[in-house]
């Protein structure tokens, strides 16, 4: 028995697959946490700040007494609501758990170990990860000064590997959009059998008419996704339930590697709830919207020369004083998102919280 219950040598434990060690770690946003006295804000995220609308609550309350049941495995009802309001075919629809869930699929349904994942940097940190974790190589292309899309670079970097290109528009975390005509000429460099994925995690903020209507390009190009989450401008971040609108032999593809019954059935229901309820929820993005006008106007007043933000946060472009805005801002009891030495990320929150950035911002100007 003694024998039995001593502790393993070590080196002899299951073996992990070397692509592990080579993982970035997903940074989550910080928690709220204030001196005493303040309210503290969390803008680490790029939540919606307002609660979940009173409609959505109440069919997620009533599913909640279900959940002894698996959630529909299909998503039947989601998938035709969604088909609806976007006037796709529900082929052309495949759900998972956060659009990151459906990136997943992506690059576990197209890429071999060694296929070559090319997307912009910086960008979303789920992309090194999701490519890494499927054995497949990311291939980097540098922002430019203006911390957008280098297309053409793109375009360049495509080998006989590349399976999969990812477009992040608008960007995080510099808030930058590629415009239509920028992304329809990159369009037309890119051979018909790499996938294309446009990441539109924050279409709703978008007001730049020179943003990409990336449905009507996808309905012209076979080798062309895009992806969408309720994680953002829906206000679900907590459900996990995000989707991609493809042609119908991607859709079956992104479906065969989705994690069964993976998008729970309180998301489902908050989901369709939500979609019933566009005119509600886009009243909060028209002022999200405004209130990020307000912040950005009153920072350039302040003299800060920032990249144009087409989504609900601002990039502070700060390199070495990162780590010290970072601070500043959170001495305030502002969360905030810092990405090393390259810059700091901000979400537009609640007005008491915009107010208090710009405050912490006219400080810093004045004492550097
Ligand atoms: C937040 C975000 C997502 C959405 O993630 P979910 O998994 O849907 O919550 C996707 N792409 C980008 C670029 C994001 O910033």
């Amino acid at each position: 028995m003694s024998e039995s219950t001593s502790t393993p040598s070590p080196g002899t434990g299951p073996r992990i697959r070397e692509a592990l060690s080579r993982l970035p770690a997903y940074v989550p946003g910080k928690p709220a946490s204030a001196p005493p006295g303040i309210t503290a804000y969390k803008l680490s995220s790029n939540e919606n700040p307002y609660p979940p609308l009173p409609s959505v609550l109440a069919v997620v309350q009533e599913a909640a007494g279900q959940i002894n049941r698996y959630p529909d495995m299909a998503v039947g009802e989601l998938t035709a609501t969604l088909a609806d309001a976007l006037g796709v075919p529900a082929e052309c629809l495949a759900t998972g758990t956060g659009s990151v869930g459906v990136l997943g699929q992506v690059i576990q349904a197209c890429c071999d170990p060694g296929d070559e994942v090319i997307y912009a940097w910086r960008s979303f940190e789920a992309y090194p990860i999701v490519t890494t974790l499927a054995g497949a190589v990311p291939v980097q292309v540098p922002l430019d000064a203006e911390h957008r899309h280098r297309l053409d670079a793109m375009a360049d970097a495509i080998t006989d590997r590349t399976r999969v290109i990812l477009v992040c528009t608008p960007n995080n975390p510099t808030g930058t959009v590629v415009h239509d005509d920028e992304l329809r000429a990159f369009l037309a460099r890119v051979p018909s059998d790499v996938l294309v994925v446009i990441d539109e995690a924050y279409l709703e903020f978008v007001q730049d008419a020179a943003a990409p209507d990336a449905l009507a390009i996808w309905r012209e190009h076979p080798n062309v996704m895009v992806l969408r989450t309720f994680s953002k401008a829906y206000g679900l971040a907590g459900l996990r339930v995000g989707y991609a609108v493809a042609h119908p032999d991607v859709a079956v593809a992104l479906r065969k590697t989705a994690v069964p019954f993976g998008v729970n059935s309180l998301a489902q229901v908050a989901a369709v709830a939500s979609l019933g309820a566009v005119d509600e929820l886009q009243e909060r993005v028209d002022a999200l919207v405004k209130e990020r006008g307000r912040v950005v106007d009153g920072l350039r007043d302040q003299g800060w020369d920032l990249s144009e933000t087409e989504a609900n946060f601002v990039w502070f472009d700060l390199a070495e004083q990162s780590g010290e805005f970072a601070a500043a801002c959170e001495a305030a009891g502002l969360m905030v998102r810092q990405y090393g030495s390259d810059g700091v990320r901000v979400t537009i929150g609640e007005p008491e919280a915009n107010d208090r950035l710009v405050q912490v911002c006219a400080r810093w100007r004045a004492e550097h």
